[in-house]
This record gives structure tokens, sequence and C-alpha cells, in this order.
């Protein structure tokens, strides 16, 4: 066996959360991401007929069964992660149709999986079903996007056109637009459906007055994307109390639609 420590997706989501803290999105035991990892990629680091434990998740998500997560752990700090990925991440294996997660690395401190869990894998059951190379969810609280949820109308559309109009790229990254849900007791199955329900049309939603869940390929995508609406959020607070000269049109959108070959959410363009 070689060494965990040393394995490509491990290294990647540890220096993620570690660039996550950094970013100010994940205080204290703020976040959590999980990772779907294929047989092929454990079968050089982790005995995977070896089960440590066997946790109930709570839920059933029968399209997950057989499938490996890697997953942040449940009150555990971004900023510790990269000094002991053993105790703050752990690898499972979901069975019984997805209401038993079999835990072969990780959580040493007899700690468990990220209580956002439901949240993650109804995510990306509804994901897979779109796209079959979706891996990664992750969920953080960046300031801007939070901010923003207490100013601006919550309707999809007129969020999603805001953030398009605050910075040229964001149409491009997320042409989909953003959903948003309103507030709810996070850490339910009933939030876990809720944001599942709204990926099936667009890779983020926004938890409002609490953060953000995106979804993609694999880390960097998915870190892209809300830093994306993150940055567009950031300059609309600069700009939201002051008298705007000038901003970027529909004509200009549909010009980088046609440019970037894109299509933006219907009906979210005149
Ligand atoms: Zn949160």
């Amino acid at each position: 066996m070689k060494d965990i420590l040393t394995a490509p997706w491990l290294t990647e989501l540890v220096r993620t959360c570690t660039n996550m803290y950094a970013h100010g999105w994940d205080e204290r035991n703020g976040g959590n991401i999980s990772v779907r990892l294929d047989e092929v990629q454990l079968a050089d680091y982790v005995y995977l007929t070896d089960v440590k434990r066997r946790i109930p998740t709570g839920f059933r998500a029968e399209t997950l069964d057989g499938m490996y997560f890697l997953v942040t752990g449940t009150g555990k700090y971004f900023k510790n992660v990269q000094y002991d990925p053993a105790a703050n991440l752990g690898v499972i294996r979901l069975v019984d149709g997805g209401e038993t997660a079999e835990l072969l690395w990780g959580y040493s401190d007899g700690g468990k999986f990220t209580s956002e869990l439901p949240a993650h894998l109804m995510s990306h059951a509804v994901r897979l079903a779109i796209d079959p190379e979706s891996r990664v969810v992750m969920h953080c609280h960046p300031n801007n996007l939070l901010a923003m949820t207490y100013i601006h109308d919550l309707d999809e559309r007129a969020f999603t056109r805001t953030l398009w109009q605050m910075e040229t790229e964001c149409i491009v990254v997320f042409p989909e637009g953003v959903n948003v849900l309103p507030w709810m007791l996070c850490g339910t199955n009933e939030i876990g459906d809720a944001t599942a329900e709204k990926m099936k049309t667009a890779r983020l939603v926004v938890w409002a007055q609490h953060g953000i869940y995106g979804a993609g390929r694999d880390l960097d995508e998915t870190f892209g994307l809300i830093e994306t609406a993150e940055k567009a959020a950031e300059v609309y607070l600069k700009i939201a109390h002051l008298p705007w000269k000038q901003t970027i049109t529909d004509d200009a959108l549909h010009q980088l639609e046609r440019r970037f070959g894109v299509k933006a959410r219907e009906g979210y363009l005149d």
C-alpha cells in the first residue's frame, strides 16, 4: 500500500480546504466538501475490505449505493485539515441503499462525516444524473454572497442577472445562473432535499443568510464557480449604494453567449 497522505485526490482536497480558509469562507467549523472517488483511485491506498466502522447516514440514496466519497468531518476546522488529514477527513463507501456509510479511512479521533451529508449526497445524486462526470459538492460561507442575501431580492432571475452584470466572465462561468433557497434550518434532510432540487437546474445554490453550495467535475471547477460568484457579489456590494452610470447590458451578455458558445438560462435575458 502507498501512503495515503501522498494520494493526489487527498492532497488536492487538503490544499483546497487550506485555500478556502485563507479566503475567509470557512470560519471555525464552517464549510464542508465531498468528493466522489473511484475504486481504482483508492485501491493503492486503502484496503477496501477493511471497514473500520459502520455509520448510519439517516437517509436513503439508492443511486449512490456502492460509491466512495472523501468527506470533511463534522465539527472540524478547515484551517486544521492540513495538519491532521486523518482526523479531519474520511473515506466512506455507501451501502444499504445509502443508509450506511462504511468508514475505510479517517475520522481517526472517533468523529464522523459532516452534518450536511444529506445535502451533499442528495446533490451528488442529482448532479450525477445530469453529468456522469460530476464529482464534487462544496459548501462554504463566502462573505459577499452572504451579505448580498440581506439586501438583494432573492428572486433567482434577479439575483443571477445582478451577478452577471458585475463581471464580464460571470455569464461564461455560470450561464445557468445561481439558484437561491430562502433561509432554512441547516443539517436536515429537508434542506438536503431542497438543495438537491435546486441542483437540477444550476451548479450553484445560495443558502440565504448562510452561504452557498457548488457542484462540479473537480475541485478546481467547483472552487472557481464559487470564487467567480463571490467576486461578482463583492463588486455588487461596492456599488449597490452608489448611482450607476452604466452596467453590462443584455445586448453585451448576448454577445458573450455567442463569443464563448454558452447559453444563458432560458428567459433570464431580454
Ligand atoms: Zn454552512
